[in-house]
């Protein structure tokens, strides 16, 4: 089957054509400048590609509920240009095909658990450390929404007293997970980009000990089988060993399972090369055309 594929990120839209087995036969990205520039482009690219569905993973916050009004819209979102643009429903009218939509992180998720390392694997959490950080949430085989969608991104944290930046960079709370640990919080707390702090340690142990801390409380709060790091920051491979051991010592044996256990199994990279997100897209696709 065609499909159409879209990853609605805050910097850039990555649009592809593939079919079911995430095959991708054509990608284009352009960059996210503001609705009426933005979507007429991306329409554009997907008519006459004799598409069978369109499946959108969007960045949020994002109204995923089907009974509302705003069903498929992005809400009041930091990019003022699209507060509340309707994404699915400009797509739907514009293609007439069955629109799927959720949230970027879900679409990188259901990637990763339909062709990536994480396949049949349906107790799973992806996370990306980027410009922001957020998570998607499978439980029992169900991409979870709940009465929004999580943001895990602002869970809180316990600050650690040697940190140059104890409050982190988020507008809204002291000392959560994105405030504390995404690109620019490291870039503020160091004053270089995260990609040129690779050489010292003292960032690495610091980053690692917050997204510990948001290890544990996944692993206690969701029980997944497997949690995916992925996003700009993960690139950063030194990372996941230190996360590992951090979790390990925080969880203290208090669990017994054995993908606890296996750490090295248990937090991994994305293994789809950053195609996790468009080929999630692929997925969605198909599911609301069968
Ligand atoms: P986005 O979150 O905007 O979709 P990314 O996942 O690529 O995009 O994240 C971008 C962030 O990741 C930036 O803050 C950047 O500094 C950081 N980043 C990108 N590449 C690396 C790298 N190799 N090492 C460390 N940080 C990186
Ligand atoms: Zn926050």
């Amino acid at each position: 089957m065609r499909i159409g594929a879209l990853e609605a990120g805050g910097t850039k839209m990555v649009c592809a054509i593939g079919d079911e087995s995430g095959r991708i036969y054509e990608q284009k990205s352009i960059p996210t400048v503001k609705p009426e520039e933005t979507l007429p482009q991306l329409l554009d690219f997907f008519r006459d590609k004799d598409i069978e569905a369109l499946g959108i993973a969007c960045f949020g916050p994002v109204d995923l509920d089907e009974n509302s009004k705003t069903y498929g819209y992005i809400t009041d979102t930091p990019k003022e240009a699209w507060v509340y643009t309707d994404i699915a429903g400009y797509f739907s009218r514009g293609l007439g095909v069955p629109v799927a939509f959720d949230t970027d992180v879900n679409g990188s998720l259901l990637g990763e658990v339909t062709y990536g390392q994480a396949k049949g694997i349906g107790d799973a959490v992806y996370y990306t450390i980027g410009t922001g950080v957020g998570a998607g949430v499978m439980s029992s085989g169900n991409l979870v929404h709940g009465a929004q969608h999580p943001e895990v991104g602002h869970m809180l944290l316990r600050v650690r007293e040697d940190d140059p930046l104890p409050d982190g960079i988020c507008p809204y709370h002291k000392g959560c997970l994105e405030g504390m640990t995404c690109g620019p919080a490291i870039e503020k707390r160091w004053g270089k980009k995260a990609i040129e702090l690779k050489d010292d340690p003292r960032v690495w142990d610091l980053e690692a000990y917050y997204l510990a801390q948001a290890m544990v409380t996944t692993t206690v709060m969701l029980s997944p089988k497997m949690i995916i790091l992925g996003g700009g920051v993960m690139h950063q491979e030194q990372l996941f060993q230190l996360i590992r051991e951090k979790t390990a010592a925080l969880l203290n044996d208090y669990l017994k399972n054995d993908h606890v256990r296996d750490m090295n199994c248990y937090i991994v990279p994305a293994s789809l090369h950053d195609d996790q997100g468009i080929m999630g897209c692929l997925k969605l696709g198909f599911d609301a055309a069968s």
